[in-house]
């Protein structure tokens, strides 16, 4: 009897207050009927920016939420960053509210946001990787040395894994990664024109067909090969996700296959796990391979939608996807599914799949919780199958040569062959394919014995996140699960990073927890504040090892996703296998 005419008047005022309201949030509302100082709320349109909006953006219409990265980034390549009225202005356009597109902005690395009355950066950005591998190689000080050129023209900046940890110090060109590996060499890359495109030196369309590429994809499509025998065959074969989970390939296009449609997949090419680079190999020097894995596997689990995700540090790579795109859908061949590539923004989180496909509906990195699974719902909710670059790269060979052939070139406990990404102190750092179940001892011999002057003291079994085991560990094979998981440490993407007696273990433990400090998304108090604080005690004179290890018990034990569960594991091996690197010990 209260509570109704209350309610009644709120809901009179609701309506007086809709008719005030502008037809949109520009400069010229509507004239206002009310009398008073009326002054409409949240921040208003300028004419001009709408204008410049609408310039970059006509193509685009109709604008879509899932494409706001997109958006961001055509303003951000043009101007050079995102000024707070070209924000405004998006929001307007795309009947959003300020604080969704200011809280996807100010979430990606990539994107440079000038609020009001701010000075815009440097036109020109030159990124210095400081990730363990170049930082081993004296990346913070090239760049320390370079930061004193910074003017206003150009700035030299941080940056974590460019994905070319083969090739340290690493220097990209905007994200173009560069050749220059010096201070002067950078210098000398600022005053040169920014680069653009792509080599021209990989195995295009016409070759890849020539070598007989895509006749597997024929013969499903025409129905000369059995789709549940290919099925099987990749179920009998021992692939596994080669992004970092080694979850079974085979396992999960059945269940993908077995949801209702319509269903949708994901590459995963956000390769940014410090140490990586075998996706940035595979595709810039065959991506037809990767792409004909994605159109078998659109036959097999019945996919109506592929997207292609690929980390924003790999410009060159986009821009080869996107020519070999056109040729392969003007040949008709993927007629049967359609491709798409999103383009990641430099967030490494967007590398867990769940806070990907956050990603490519347009939104934060944020990872979900689970169940329920990607598999189940995924993209837009619907049913996904998420694949890493990799992954898909071997589908033909498997699909071609039978699944004994690749289980034969492992061993009985680890079938298979995996694509190692070793770096750090061999004499010559790169991929290796071996057999799985390869020990850390197998692959510097494959390197080419280590550095000169260099001996084997450490190393990373499995990027920033598996762990660091001594050298006294370097016979245990390097697969998923086994002797390595009993050790608390982990395989991952493959990522083996050497370390010799000139590296101290708690200083490359500072620098992985930095990386993680700086990359969670920041969804979890555990992880965010966990990863923070560990930066900071263990940055100590004299590290307080109780509040670590209670930390790195914590940030394990309660944090969303694997990023944070895993951030400590450097930490801990740390302090287990090398008390006599922490100061004050
Ligand atoms: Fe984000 Fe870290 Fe929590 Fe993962 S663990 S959701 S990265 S804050």
């Amino acid at each position: 009897v209260i509570i109704a005419p209350v309610i009644l008047m709120l809901s009179r005022a609701a309506l007086r207050w809709d008719k005030d309201m502008p037809d949109s949030l520009t400069e010229q509302p509507k004239p206002h009927r009310k009398k008073g100082n009326f002054k409409p709320k949240g921040r208003l349109v300028q004419a001009q920016a709408l204008q410049e909006i609408n310039q970059h953006l006509n193509d685009a219409r109709p604008l879509r939420a899932d494409m706001l990265i997109e958006y961001l980034h055509i303003l951000q390549d043009h101007y050079g960053h995102l000024s707070a009225a070209h924000l405004a202005a998006l929001a307007a356009e795309m009947k959003m509210p300020m604080a969704a597109i200011w809280e996807v902005a100010s979430f990606y690395d990539h994107f440079d946001l000038v609020k009001e009355g701010e000075t815009p950066p440097a036109r020109r950005t030159i990124r210095v990787c400081t990730s363990l591998s170049c930082m081993m190689q004296g990346s913070e000080q090239i760049l320390k040395s370079l930061q004193q050129h910074n003017s206003q023209d150009v700035r030299f900046v941080p940056a974590p894994c460019l994905g070319a940890c083969d090739k340290a110090p690493c220097i990209a060109d905007g994200h173009h990664l560069s050749k220059a590996q010096t201070e002067a060499d950078a210098i000398q890359l600022s005053q040169q024109p920014p680069q653009t495109g792509h080599n021209p030196d990989y195995v295009g369309f016409d070759e890849y067909r020539a070598q007989g590429g895509y006749q597997l994809v024929q013969k499903i499509a025409t129905g000369d090969a059995d789709k549940e025998a290919l099925l099987q065959t990749l179920e009998e074969s021992a692939l596994r996700g080669l992004g970092g989970a080694g979850f079974p390939t085979g396992r999960k296009w059945r269940i993908v296959g077995s949801q209702p449609g319509p269903r949708l997949m994901a590459v995963n090419g956000d390769e940014g796990e410090p140490g990586t680079f075998k996706d940035r190999h595979y595709l810039s020097t065959n991506p037809h391979k990767m792409l004909e894995g994605i159109l078998v596997a659109a036959h097999l689990v019945g996919i109506s939608h592929c997207y292609i995700y690929m980390r924003d540090e790999y410009p060159e790579i986009i821009s080869i996807l996107k020519d070999e795109l056109e040729k392969l859908k003007a040949s008709g061949l993927s007629a049967h599914v359609g491709i798409e590539i999103r383009r990641g923004a430099g967030a490494y989180i967007c590398g867990e799949e769940s806070a990907m496909i956050e990603s490519i509906e347009g939104k934060r990195g944020y990872p979900r919780h689970r169940p329920p699974y990607v598999a189940e719902k995924g993209i837009f909710g619907r049913p996904t199958l998420v694949n890493n670059v990799e992954t898909l790269f071997w589908i033909r060979d498997i699909l071609e040569n039978g699944a004994a052939w690749f289980n034969e070139q492992g061993s009985e406990t680890h079938p298979g062959f995996r694509t190692y990404s070793v770096s750090g102190r061999v004499a010559r750092p790169g991929l290796v394919v071996a057999p799985a179940g390869s020990t850390v001892s197998d692959l510097i011999d494959a390197c080419g014995g280590m550095a000169d002057g260099h001996h084997l003291k450490a190393y990373l079994p499995g990027g920033a996140s598996g762990g660091i085991l001594p050298a006294s560990h370097s016979d245990i094979p390097l697969d998923f699960g086994g002797r390595l998981a009993e050790l608390g440490c982990f395989v991952g993407s493959h990522a083996v990073v050497v370390l010799s007696d000139a590296d101290n273990m708690w200083d490359v433990a500072q620098n992985l927890m930095q990386f993680f400090a700086h990359e969670s998304c920041g969804q979890c108090t555990p992880c965010r504040s966990g990863t923070d604080k560990a930066v900071h005690a263990m940055a100590s004179p004299s590290p307080d090892l109780d509040i670590l290890s209670a930390l790195s018990e914590t940030m394990a034990d309660a944090s969303i996703c694997g990023l944070g569960q895993a951030a400590s594991n450097p930490l801990i091996c740390a302090m287990r296998y090398f008390p006599q690197d922490i100061p004050s010990i």
